[in-house]
């Protein structure tokens, strides 16, 4: 999925939630992705010799790890490091943009008068919202949208990562802007019901909702989102779909979830994802994947989708979500209430039923997400190490994880310290990938062999 209109949906404030979760570098899809251009396809680490010599050589982990790093050109080491650390910053400007348009919104009581012309349109309330929201969302899209354009367009094809024209581009963001549009407003109808009838208590009630419309985002997006942009079909090439079913068979994944997407349409990344939830789960893996890896990479990456699915990781993922919400509404709603006994008069706010509040809302919802970042990571990152245990213990291919973590490197800083590797990754950096696959070939080179030796076989004839 796009991360089309991140901006507008954090102003949206649930929204964002929701539509995090369908966001690239997030939960329920969470992709291994790699971008890789042309020869970076190519990188050829250590573990390339003859299987041979793998097998009777020891494997010294920290050695091996770091054999895999030195094997990345210094020119392409430094690009990827600056296309990574680029996104440290784009962090801090992505809230700083949404504070700032929050803060305009009120302070010029603009969001007051887009109340006010709302209240003169119709007496209903829910009419009222829908005319705030649908206004609201117009104009956080056209403020937002310098930034949206330097991040997603000109920054990707800098770095050689874009595929698009500015016009096919544009149009995928006036789709997602569609669909934020009527899902935006759709909650927010919803959300504000709730603000009506339970002004004191509506933290907990709201949680209900954003969890219930999270669920409901991630479960249609496979059959009505995704769609719009990308097409989704089942694998054709027996040599490639034959092995990847073979996984999915040995840990009871449904076969006719496993998809490949067209993904070059947009991207050079290679990329594999999960999404959707209960009867809509699939995991795709795209285009690029196919063209530019080898069988053995792309069982590497295929079993740590699996490792997602079999560990269930959607459904996990939403309960954390629902936790963090309920935390950071809980919060929102004491710094809303003392925001508006401060400045209410000032802004034109008069409570949390009024939807001239909703950038306040968004602005507190915000900043409370921006300061939990190193914690949002972490728990994805943990899920993610998760599913690349479960992948290198089901793929077995310790050489392949590793060199799809250097394929990964090329927009991923492959080396960061410990304390950048907690606050800014959702997924392990490359060197922490790369260790623990020399990790599991040093522990299991042996182990991997006993099914087909002698002394198996003895002791499966004996029982
Ligand atoms: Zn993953």
């Amino acid at each position: 999925m796009k991360k089309f209109s991140v901006l507008i949906a954090i102003v949206a404030g649930l929204v964002v939630s929701s539509m995090s979760v369908l966001s690239n570098e997030t939960p329920a899809q969470t992709s291994i992705e790699s971008a890789t251009s042309g020869d970076a396809a190519k990188f050829s680490g250590p573990g390339n010799d003859s299987s041979a010599l793998q097998r009777s050589t020891p494997v010294d982990p920290a050695a091996a790890t770091q054999a895999w790093l030195n094997s990345v050109p210094q020119d392409k080491r430094e690009k990827s490091d600056a296309y990574f650390e680029g996104g440290y910053w784009l962090i801090l400007w992505n809230y700083l943009v949404a504070a700032a348009i929050s803060i305009l919104l009120l302070a010029s009581r603009i969001s007051a008068r887009v109340r006010d012309f709302s209240e003169r349109l119709t007496r209903y309330k829910t009419p009222q919202v829908a005319c705030y929201s649908v206004l609201c969302l117009l104009l956080v899209f056209v403020l937002s949208f310098p930034l949206n354009v330097y991040e997603h367009f000109f920054r990707e094809h800098q770095y050689g990562l874009a595929t698009q024209s500015f016009l096919a581009w544009f149009r995928e963001q006036l789709i997602g802007l569609g669909i934020t549009l009527i899902g935006g407003t759709i909650v927010l109808i919803v959300l504000y019901a709730v603000f009506r009838r339970a002004p004191k208590t509506w933290w907990i009630w709201g949680t209900g909702v954003a969890v219930v419309f999270s669920f409901v985002l991630v479960f249609i997006a496979p059959v009505f989102i995704e769609p719009l942009f990308n097409t989704y079909k089942p694998l054709t090439k027996p040599e490639i779909s034959e092995p990847i079913l073979a996984m999915a068979r040995a840990n009871e994944i449904p076969v006719k979830q496993v998809f490949e997407v067209d993904a070059s349409r947009q991207t050079t990344r290679v990329s594999a994802n999960v999404s959707g939830i209960l009867g809509t789960t699939r995991i795709a893996l795209n285009d690029n994947l196919l063209k530019q890896c080898t069988i053995s990479e792309i069982r590497a990456v295929m079993a740590h989708e699996m490792g997602h699915y079999v560990l269930n990781h959607g459904p996990k993922l939403l309960t954390y979500l629902g936790l963090f919400i309920l935390m950071g509404f809980a919060l929102t709603r004491v710094l809303f209430d003392a925001a508006v006994r401060r400045w209410g008069d000032k802004w034109g706010v008069r409570g949390i039923a009024d939807p001239a509040g909703l950038p306040l809302l968004a602005l507190l919802f915000s900043t409370l997400l921006f300061l939990a970042t190193p914690i949002l990571n972490t728990v994805v990152r943990v899920t993610e190490r998760e599913a690349d245990a479960f992948g290198i213990n089901t793929s077995r291919e310790p050489n392949a994880m590793a060199n799809v973590a250097l394929k990964l490197g090329a927009y991923r800083k492959l080396n960061p310290t410990p304390l950048e590797e907690f606050i800014f990754y959702d997924h392990p950096s490359g060197r922490a990938r790369i260790r623990m696959a020399m990790d599991w070939k040093a522990a299991n080179l042996s182990a991997g062999e006993s099914p087909r030796s002698g002394s198996q076989n003895q002791k499966q004839t004996e029982e």
